[in-house]
């Protein structure tokens, strides 16, 4: 399929930002951060007129961080043929300064580095790439030396809260220092092409919203497949597990989007206030039939990509009782919904790298085709959107296998491609969003009331959860076999992520 030409640029301008990252010498900052920032600048989007600046207790000096930071700007470098000397014209915008949140030192001379660089007329945006421990020191102190102004805007994401009390507690302290229209929730997953994707295929085709209810279809899957382990994040993680650090915030938000009613404009509240409702027509979920709902795991040994992957338990050295993995079934109580359940499910060191949304349609009624077509004819029809890798949408038809062999049914499919149709590359979803707080734009992040109403629903879920053992599945599968128990009483079962070698 061929993209017809756009009349809109490739990347609309934005007025020049200056952005403070608090931690900004960290792993979030330097592997996602900075080289979204530095694509932007290869796009044009971001001009010599911005300003970045990096604070931590501890900065060194500016080349010390250029060589840490450049590993990760390597593709973005070899992307253009001028990329050496525009990296190098990049950092001319980077400014290095020492502050601790903590102690509140530092804050004073960050107030006077911004006054005497930075303008008033334009956004301040600070980024929290620290500990969610530290928001509420940060916004004080940020508040105290005066950087609170009416043009600055405050940045924060994940782990937002380990339950609703802690939940409520960071926001509490976020929204006591800035305005919530000033506050910029980030789930990544929101600021992926696909994910977008997936609202122009619901509101801006007309073929779809009228099939996209109970009446059409039987039931969605929604999985989150990683194929990593616990890469060094022990800590952290040993204390989450998946249901809190993936369920409660990016699969919910896939839910959201698949679920939501139209909001008459696209535009930040009234996509929020619809995802919103979603959230609060969950049906909770029983705690005696939690066991018809709700699957956990942990990965014992296996194999991943053919390589051998040590069990959760020798990863983290100690023995644990944390979900690595996690199955979950939902219903959505109204009127478009009502008994389509949604298997929501994600996993690590899992066969492979794949996110994808399948809508899975009801059979037809009445086969006329029911004494020609072969098994395979009988299938439904499907909608695979693929989030990650190989984007895409696929649609699952039903086609007459060519020949005079008779009335032959058989699956066929038309696939979108987006790298085929697109031929640009996908930009990492952080790009999207970073421009979007310079842009004032709040669409794709999260407000407080869509962060608790999360919350809100998993708590109890959570707590259940942690009374039961989680099964052991080896490394390299799709998960406990157990999970296929939430299909129960139903023809479904779990469908597997297939991808082209990447
Ligand atoms: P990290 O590598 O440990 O970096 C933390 C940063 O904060 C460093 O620059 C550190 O520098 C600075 N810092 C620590 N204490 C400070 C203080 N008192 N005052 C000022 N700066 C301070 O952590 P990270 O992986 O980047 O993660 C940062 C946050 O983002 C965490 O909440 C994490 O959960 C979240 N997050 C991370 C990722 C990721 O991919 N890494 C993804 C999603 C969310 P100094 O020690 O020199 O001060």
């Amino acid at each position: 399929m061929k993209q017809t030409a756009s009349a809109l640029p490739d990347s609309a301008a934005i007025a020049p930002s200056d952005y403070v990252i608090i931690g900004g010498t960290g792993d979030l900052a330097l592997r996602k951060i900075f080289p979204a920032f530095f694509y932007r600048y290869l796009d044009g989007q971001v001009t010599d007129a911005f300003r970045f600046v990096a604070a931590a207790r501890k900065t060194g000096t500016l080349d010390e961080f250029i060589a840490k930071l450049r590993p990760f700007c390597e593709d973005a470098i070899a992307s253009c043929q001028d990329g050496e000397a525009q990296f190098a014209q990049f950092m001319k915008l980077v400014s290095l300064t020492t502050l601790d949140v903590g102690t509140g030192k530092g804050g004073e001379d960050l107030k006077a580095f911004i006054d005497e660089r930075i303008s008033d007329a334009r956004p301040v945006i600070f980024y929290m790439a620290i500990s969610p421990a530290l928001f509420g020191a940060s916004c004080q102190l940020l508040q105290k030396v005066g950087l609170v102004t009416p043009s600055a805007r405050l940045v924060v994401e994940k782990p937002l809260g380990h339950d609703a009390a802690s939940a409520k507690a960071i926001n509490d302290e976020l929204r006591a220092v800035f305005d919530e229209d000033s506050i910029y929730r980030i789930d990544h997953y929101l600021g992926k092409e696909t994910v977008q994707n997936l609202m122009a295929l619901r509101f801006a085709n007309t073929i779809f919203e009228s099939q996209w209810n109970n009446t059409s279809i039987d039931h969605i899957q929604i999985t989150v497949a990683e194929s990593v382990g616990l890469e060094g994040r022990a800590s952290y993680y040993n204390h989450y597990g998946a249901l809190r650090d993936m369920i409660q915030n990016h699969l919910m938000q896939l839910v959201c989007l698949v679920a939501m009613e139209p909001p008459a404009q696209f535009q930040a509240n009234q996509v929020r206030d619809e995802k919103l409702r979603v959230l609060r027509a969950l049906r909770p979920v029983n705690p005696e039939q939690l066991s018809d709902n709700l699957i956990i795991g942990q990965y014992g040994e296996g194999h991943v990509n053919g390589t051998k992957a040590a069990s959760y338990e020798t990863e983290l050295g100690e023995p644990s009782k944390i979900d690595t993995f996690a199955a979950l079934k939902l219903y959505i109580e109204n009127w478009r919904w009502a008994g389509v359940p949604f298997y929501i499910r994600t996993g690590k060191r899992m066969a492979l790298r794949a996110s994808e949304i399948v809508v899975t349609f009801k059979k037809r009624s009445h086969d006329i085709f029911a004494n020609g077509a072969t098994s395979s004819g009988d299938l439904p029809n499907q909608l695979v959107i693929r989030l990650q890798p190989q984007e895409g949408l696929r649609l699952q038809l039903i086609s007459k296998q060519p020949g005079p062999g008779g009335m032959r049914l058989f699956p066929s499919e038309l696939n979108l491609s987006f790298d085929d149709t697109f031929k640009t590359r996908l930009p990492d979803a952080y790009e999207r969003l970073l421009m979007d707080v310079a842009r004032g734009n709040q669409t794709l992040f999260m407000r407080h009331d869509e962060v608790m109403a999360a919350w809100d629903f998993m708590d109890p879920i959570i707590a259940a959860a942690a009374e039961k053992a989680p099964e052991i599945y080896p490394a390299g599968s799709f998960g406990p076999a157990a999970q296929e128990q939430l299909f129960d009483g139903t023809n479904a079962g779990w469908q597997a992520p297939v991808i082209d070698k990447e």
